[in-house]
């Protein structure tokens, strides 16, 4: 789930540009509701965005939040934070990162193609990197390197070295991605989705590489970045990209949730430029939204290199995956992860955090929280170690070693591949119970890392193939482990909105956060239910169980859902596509 606010600033300097042009082929949102949906390219960004505190998930009564820097200012506007010229002292210190030539982790290949292998060293003075970037020493990366029969490059590589200033809120980062042309035809161009351009004056880009020779044949527009190829990628060649760029962090309150800083936490979420998948000739990166999410992401392996340029007084890092390095010892000034066939990798730092932990039969549950919050967060935690339990058992293996929670400034709750964020205002709220929002949206973020992480979909297309089975999942939380509390559920989380609208509206097919939640997540949970009863329990859990195997790894779709399905029923649900689908 993400809240609105996080695109505010999109919809301002839309609203701002179709203001100068004519109307024509648009379609205001405010005449749009869920049973009316538009086609693709008629949509524009003109809702004024809902207040964050009045989402469906938050508390009813206003709750205060400990927001004191800076409150009021608006990401990517001009302002001190903004406008600071990069430090000259901020050089990463690289030259340890020597997990980075271990990278990536492939078993050996009968091939005199060399594999690509690359160190990120720091360069003192490098002559094209005014700003102290990182210059990156490419090693034996072949151009467009083929790919061998039976390489084991079956996914995107990435590279990331960052140098922290968390309280100048800049980082400064080296980026390397390894992109293998899996999609059987030829590629002229690569396409990068970039999120932190989407706020003005964050993302800086500086250095830009094919195949280690610099390139200025390029396009960088909102979250575009189309970088030409000289010669065009064959399928089975790998092409590597280098990106060195300086993001000045914006803030990022509950209003302005996700990417950013607030006054006691950095939130590094889709902060790298990242490659998204490519379908039937297509990237897939649809357009962002005042609220939901519109990324989609391949499985791709990650080695990451974070440093801070103040070490003395380095943050808590909360991360996607274990800190690690190589020989198991963390360097100074440096903490080093490895995340293996993941959909990205998330950072959040804070100075204030507390950790604790737990073990859900094998998987670490690592817990951060700000003080005061520690009986919260033990809820928290445990409902998380609880939710793994039972999704394990009713959908399939969670696919990594860890899974990290972190409360947070922003709104509701948010996932991430291995990490999930969870609002402060639900540990605020805490009555010590486990019936409100903090246990069974923990259940829901947690159901994610199943209906998101492992199972992808195209969060803005088909949204519901994630937040109708995460919201579902919480029903099958509660009746594995409360049962008596399963009536509860429905009426708080689900029947108190009076849910309503098309199961399988697109985000932009909504004008309201709450049309959007009403519609896909709650009028998702009434129809899911309805299959269930209609199929009969044994048979619908049995479909999941099997859905999941079949999409694990993969972005599932509504007809890979209902193909699957088909093998496992015939009974007819005509009746209920009619009732809650609008594309079927
Ligand atoms: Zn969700």
């Amino acid at each position: 789930m993400k809240t609105p606010g996080r695109l505010l600033f999109i919809v301002i300097l839309l609203v701002v540009c179709l203001a100068c042009l004519s109307a024509c082929g648009t379609v205001s949102l405010a005449s749009i509701t869920s049973t009316d949906p538009l086609s693709t390219p008629a949509y524009i960004l003109v809702t004024a965005n809902p207040q964050p505190s009045n989402t469906p998930f938050q508390p009813s009564r206003p709750i205060d939040l400990p927001l004191t820097a800076n409150p009021n200012q608006v990401p990517g506007l001009a302002g001190p934070t903004d406008t600071a010229a990069p430090a000259a002292t901020e050089i990463p210190s690289q030259t340890a990162f020597a997990s980075a030539t271990d990278f990536p982790t492939r078993p050996p290949q009968a091939t005199d193609t060399p594999l690509p292998t690359f160190t990120l060293v720091a360069s003192g003075t490098p002559a094209d990197s005014p700003t102290g970037l990182p210059v990156k020493t490419a090693t034996s990366l072949p151009p467009t390197a083929a790919l061998p029969p039976g390489a084991n490059l079956i996914r995107p590589q990435y590279v990331i070295s960052a140098l922290m200033n968390y309280s100048g809120h800049k980082v400064t980062v080296s980026e390397t991605v390894l992109y293998p042309n899996r999609t059987g035809a030829a590629l002229s161009g690569i396409a990068l989705a970039v999120n932190p351009n989407l706020w003005n004056g964050v993302f800086i880009l500086q250095t830009l590489e094919v195949d280690d020779q610099a390139s200025t044949s390029y396009t960088l527009a909102g979250q575009w970045l189309n970088v030409n190829l000289d010669t065009p990628l064959q399928a089975g060649q790998a092409v590597k990209i280098g990106i060195g760029y300086q993001l000045n962090l914006p803030y990022s309150a509950a209003k302005m949730e996700n990417f950013g800083y607030t006054a006691r936490q950095t939130n590094l979420i889709d902060w790298y430029p990242f490659v998204p998948p490519n379908i039937s000739g297509k990237w897939i990166l649809p357009d962002p939204y005042p609220y939901g999410e519109n990324l989609v992401y391949d499985k791709s392996d990650f080695r990451i290199s974070l440093s801070f340029s103040d070490p003395a007084n380095p943050p808590v890092v909360a991360a996607s995956a274990p800190a690690s390095s190589q020989n198991g010892a963390r360097f100074a000034n440096q903490i080093v992860y490895a995340l293996d066939n993941a959909r990205n990798f998330t950072l959040s730092a804070s100075t204030e955090y507390q950790v604790s932990t737990a073990d859900a039969n094998g998987v670490s549950i690592v817990n951060y929280y700000f003080p005061g919050d520690g009986g919260a967060a033990a809820r928290v935690l445990d409902m998380t170690r609880l939710a793994v339990l039972t999704y394990t058992n009713e959908f399939g293996p969670y696919p990594h070693q860890m899974l990290t929670v972190c409360e947070t400034d922003l709104n509701d709750g948010l996932e991430t591949d291995g990490l999930y964020f969870l609002a402060s205002t639900f540990y605020r709220a805490y009555d010590g119970t486990v019936r409100n929002n903090l246990s069974t949206i923990a259940v829901h973020e947690t159901a994610h890392q199943w209906w998101y992480g492992a199972v992808a979909n195209n969060q803005a297309v088909e949204p519901w193939l994630d937040e109708a089975m995460a919201t579902y999942s919480e029903r099958i939380f509660w009746g594995d482990n409360y049962p008596d509390l399963v009536t509860w559920w429905w009426a708080f989380r689900v029947d108190s909105k009076n849910p309503s609208g098309w199961v399988d509206s697109r985000v932009y097919d909504t004008s309201t956060f709450s049309q959007y939640v009403n519609a896909v997540y709650f009028n998702g949970a009434h129809f899911l239910d309805a299959l269930r009863v209609r199929i009969g329990d044994k048979v619908f859990l049995a479909f999941l169980h099997d859905y999941f195997a079949r999409e694990n790894g993969r972005i599932s779709s509504a007809n890979d859902f209902f193909s699957i399905l088909d093998l496992h029923t015939n009974t007819d649900i005509s009746d209920l596509l009619k009732k809650y689908f609008y594309y079927r």
